[in-house]
């Protein structure tokens, strides 16, 4: 089973490219100051919230494993 994943944007660093919501739209989605939220964090898998966080150009993606807290991203 897939571990469950713990993912947060820091809105002071998001520039609001939408470029996460483009890679896993189930998981981001843009907010009304067009700034990335977390919708769902489990609404896709590892793989592709760890992609969605690499792509971010400023770094604003955090990913952990919720259950053990070990940071996977960044
Ligand atoms: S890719 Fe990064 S900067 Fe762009 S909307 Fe997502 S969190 Fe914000």
């Amino acid at each position: 089973m897939a571990r469950k994943l713990r993912v947060w944007v820091d809105p002071n660093v998001c520039v609001g490219n939408a470029m996460c919501e483009s890679v896993a739209p189930l998981v981001f989605r843009m907010n009304a100051q067009r700034q990335s939220e977390v919708a769902d964090a489990q609404g896709d898998t590892e793989a592709k919230i760890l992609e969605a966080a690499e792509n971010c150009p400023v770094s604003a993606i955090f990913v952990e494993d919720e259950v053990t807290g070990e940071r996977l991203f960044p």
